[in-house]
Order: C-alpha cells, then structure tokens, then sequence
C-alpha cells in the first residue's frame, strides 16, 4: 500500500515536492494555512539559480515554461553610493540564464499547476510515532494520521518542534519594505534610476534596494542594524510615520535615491531572523523539514532556491529511491543539511558585509558574487 504523504505548506519548497511527487503518480496531501492562492499578496522577485531552482524545476518538468515567464535582464544591477554616485552599473550578456527573476505569484502558479491543495488548513502540532501514524493537529481543532509528514511552513514552523526545539533568533538588522506601482508611468526617473533589475545603495550600516517586478511594479527594501524594539515610539501602521522615521534614518542621502521612500506607499516590517548554523536534528521517524523551516537564512537570494531543490529532491527519492522510506529520509536530510550549511555561512557572511559600518565591504561582496 502506498503511505500517506503529507507536506505542511505550499510555498516554493512545499509545492515543489508536492509537483515532483505528482509527476511519479504519487499522492500527497498539501495543507496550506491561507485560505486561498491569492489570500494575501504574494512578495517580491525571485532569482532561480541554474544549479538550484531552474533544476528544481527541471526535475518538475517545468523549465521551459519557467524560461518563457522568467526574466533574464531582471540579473541587471546598479550600485550607487549615498551621494548618488554609480559606482557600478553590472548588466548581464543577452543570452546569459544563470539566474533569471521571476514574479512569486508567477512561480506559484506555474507549481500550482494540477495540484490539489487544501487551502484554509491551518496546522497547530504535529506528533509522530502514535499508534495511527503522525498525527497532525489543526487550528479547528481537527486531527488527521498520515505516514510522513513534510513540513514546508516557513520560518515559523509548527512542524519544526517535531524534531527540533531550536527556534530562529534576530540578526540585529531588520528590513522595512515598500512598494512603487506603474514605475513607468509614474515615476520614469526612479524606473531610470532602477534599470531592468536592481539598484542598491551602501551605506553606513544601512542599504536601500529597489527590485523591478514584472508589471512595473517594484519593491524597496531599507535594510538597517536596530534593535529589535526599535519601533517601540512608533505606529508601524501610519505610513506616513514610518516613511518619516526612515527619512530620517538615511538623512543627507542623495534626493533621487530618497525619492523611493517618498513615492512608497505602503511599509511592512519585516525583522531578519534566523536559524542557528548548523542546525540538525536526530532523525526522526516519519517526519522532516525542508525550506526556511530547516535552516532560515538572510534573504540573499537562495533561500526558496534551496527549498526548492531540496523538494524535488526528497520527492525523487521517495519515488524513485530505497523502499525503506527512513533510510531515503536520512540520506536526504544529510545532503539537504551539508548543502544548507554552507549557504548559511556564505549569507551571514553577506549580510553582515552588505549593512556594515564600511560599505567599502558591500561592494567587495558584490564583486566577489557578481560573476562578471
Ligand atoms: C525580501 C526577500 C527577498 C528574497 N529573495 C529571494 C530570492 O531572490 N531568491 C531566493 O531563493 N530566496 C529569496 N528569499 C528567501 C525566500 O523567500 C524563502 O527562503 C523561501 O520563500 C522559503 O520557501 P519555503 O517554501 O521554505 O517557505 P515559505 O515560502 O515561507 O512558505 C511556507 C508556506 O507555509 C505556509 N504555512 C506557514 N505556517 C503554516 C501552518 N502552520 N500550517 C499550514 N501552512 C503554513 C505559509 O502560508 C506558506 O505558504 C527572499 C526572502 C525575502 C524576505
């Protein structure tokens, strides 16, 4: 008989595992806690790395379409220094794929696909080792037994106690995100300022970035070393509070840059946290992790990259791999851990060197990760 698969979540990691397994005609249970695909909006851009997403997605059998979607000269990048000086203005070569953007509501729409997902199911506990399996609780009080339970939730995982009583802890830097709608047309000087990609302003332990999506709509991030409670006289609610506070954060920066907090429109505190490096766990029998839930790391572009790869390749193994499914498990979350780990470091790293008192040290990253 064939065991009950269940994943916790329908992020990238989570549908990835869920569509891989579909196309080996294996079932598998996606409970999603939104009550629906387009419950709340679905974030900024993501680059799909050659040797990680893009072979995620190519073991989903979805890489032509994610090539048709995706957006090559999104790799653009400009970097600028609080004065407003171009200190680099990187553009990839025309036929260059190695890391192509693509809309988070567009890649989970292509995911999404056929699956069946069980929106609205909100998961509180799961536990394994019962009599009937693992148990996994939901917020309506309901209880459903599966074989194997994936869990796929995020940064705060309720699957994660299962195996592991570690938590993520604050970096000290957090991140205050905007919006800007129809750049195009109604802010061409900041869409100049922007490019096809990114454009990133180093400061003294502070970073603007802006992102194009598609559509013209572009996200900004001010990146900035506080304590957490650094809000504490603040109404994150009032917009216009929040833009001011951070106007005053990057006084004295140049006005075209500070023009992407004036045209902001709406501000989400968004505090960087992590998971410990490394962060493993004695195996346990019939439940795992994957994604964010296993090794949250600064968002540095890798992090739904690994959550993706590491889907496909769980669900590979369990449809293609030993009949002892603990043992697929096992080999698995070493591979999954081994790799995580070293992404880990290379982001820590990152962050710490991109919001630094020397932003002589971001640049140096910049031209250390940027391949040409
Ligand atoms: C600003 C920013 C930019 C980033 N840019 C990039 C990038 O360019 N490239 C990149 O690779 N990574 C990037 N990342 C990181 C990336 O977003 C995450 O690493 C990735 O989304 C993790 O995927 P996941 O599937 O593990 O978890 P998530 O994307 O967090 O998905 C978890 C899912 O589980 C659901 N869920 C949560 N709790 C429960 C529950 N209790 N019950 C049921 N469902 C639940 C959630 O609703 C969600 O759908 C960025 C992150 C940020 C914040």
């Amino acid at each position: 008989m064939r065991q009950r698969i269940a994943v916790v979540g329908g992020g990238p990691g989570g549908l990835t595992f869920a569509r891989v397994l579909h196309r080996h005609d294996h079932p598998v249970t996606i409970l999603e806690r939104d009550p629906a695909p387009d419950a709340r909006p679905p974030g900024g851009t993501l680059d799909l790395h050659k040797g990680l997403g893009q072979l995620a997605l190519d073991k989903a059998g979805l890489l032509a379409e994610f090539q048709a979607l995706s957006r090559p000269e999104g790799q653009a990048m400009r970097i600028l220094d609080p004065a407003g000086t171009v200190l680099r203005d990187w553009r990839p070569h025309p036929d260059d794929r190695a890391n192509p953007e693509i809309d988070r509501g567009q890649l989970r729409d292509l995911l999404l696909g056929p699956l069946d997902v069980r929106w609205g199911q909100g998961v509180t506990r799961v536990v394994p080792g019962t009599r009937d399996g693992v148990l996994v609780h939901f917020a309506d009080g309901r209880q459903e037994a599966f074989d194997f339970v994936v869990g796929a939730d995020g940064a705060w995982s309720r699957t994660r106690p299962a195996v592991s009583p570690v938590a993520p802890h604050y970096t000290g830097i957090t991140v205050v995100e905007t919006c800007l709608d129809d750049v195009d047309t109604r802010h061409p000087d900041l869409a100049r300022l922007i490019g096809d990609g990114s454009v990133a302003v180093y400061g003294v332990n502070r970073t603007l970035v802006a992102q194009r999506n598609s559509g013209g709509h572009v996200k900004v991030y001010a990146r900035f070393r506080a304590p957490l409670d650094w809000h504490t006289n603040l109404d994150l609610a009032d917009a216009e509070a929040v833009r001011s506070s951070l106007l005053t954060l990057f006084n004295g920066w140049a006005a075209p840059v500070l023009d992407l907090l004036h045209h902001g429109t709406a501000f989400v505190h968004r505090p960087l946290y992590v998971l410990p490096v490394p962060h493993t766990w004695p195996h346990v029998s019939g439940v795992t992790l994957l994604g964010d839930a296993a090794h949250l790391m600064p968002p540095l572009g890798v992090g739904a990259n690994l959550a993706m790869l590491e889907g496909a390749e769980l669900a590979e193994s369990i449809a293609t791999g030993p009949a002892d499914l603990d043992e697929a498990v096992r080999a698995f979350e070493e591979q999954m851990w081994a790799r995580a780990g070293r992404w880990a470091k290379i982001t820590m790293a990152g962050l710490e060197r991109l919001v630094s008192p020397d932003p002589a040290q971001a640049l140096a990253h910049f031209e250390q990760v940027q391949p040409s």
